[in-house]
């Protein structure tokens, strides 16, 4: 219970922060404008902090918030096209207890599995700048200081594998991101997959086998 608060003070420190303007400009004009279809929300529209088991093995590592998905709902991945393929696959994987996430408080729980991200603002283009992942790296530190039982860093997509070699101290020359693509790293493994965005799952780039394939293995290798 511990360790759980800290993640809660720690994620309430990470809800507040402003550090980079054109991001914090970015998700709160989405906010503000919205998407038709969700123009009742009120969308969150802050940074969003990590979600998941305190005593995780595996650590999913995204990219960045979307812009009407988890920059509306407050949570990584819930809300939209990248979420609804990401949560049913840990859900087979028995990595949760429900195949789908729609909002926070929809009674989603992970088992093993804590999810964050390089950036936990809403970048226009869905490309965070290089200074803004360095930024929020000091994010990154702090929660993964809280995640002692972590040994998979599972990231997903390129920008996500680079940014967890940067925060890690590694050269990007060294461990060159593929799906795949499997790095052992001191007490750590480094595995790394293409982003479940919905550009890569409706051309199959990414394929629920291919996915699941990534998950069975990120298991086997943290002893779950
Ligand atoms: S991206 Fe990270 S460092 Fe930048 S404002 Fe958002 S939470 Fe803060």
């Amino acid at each position: 219970m511990k360790t759980l608060s800290a993640l809660e003070t720690l994620h309430q420190q990470i809800i507040s922060c402003r550090q980079c303007p054109r991001l914090v400009a970015w998700r709160e004009r989405v906010g503000q404008e919205k998407r038709a279809a969700y123009r009742h929300w009120i969308y969150w529209a802050r940074p969003v902090p990590g979600f998941g088991d305190p005593q995780a093995r595996i650590l999913l590592f995204g990219l960045a918030p979307g812009a009407h998905g988890s920059n509306r709902t407050g949570r990584p991945f819930t809300g939209d096209a990248s979420g609804e393929f990401l949560y049913a696959a840990l859900y087979r994987a028995g990595l949760s207890n429900q195949p789908k996430a729609t909002h926070q408080g929809d009674g989603l729980a992970l088992q093993g599995v804590y999810i964050t991200a390089a950036v936990r603002c809403a970048p226009p283009a869905n490309k965070p700048a290089p200074e803004e992942i360095k930024r929020c790296a000091e994010w990154t530190r702090l929660e993964l200081a809280l995640l002692s039982q972590v040994r998979v860093y599972l990231a997903l997509g390129q920008i996500a594998h680079q940014a967890l070699l940067d925060y890690l101290g590694l050269r990007r020359s060294a461990f060159p991101f593929a799906h795949g693509s499997e790095y052992p790293l001191g007490q750590q493994v480094l595995l790394s997959s293409y982003h479940v965005s919905r550009q890569n799952t409706q051309t199959g780039k990414l394929t629920t086998a291919m996915f699941d394939a990534i998950l069975k293995r990120a298991k086997a290798l943290a002893g779950l």
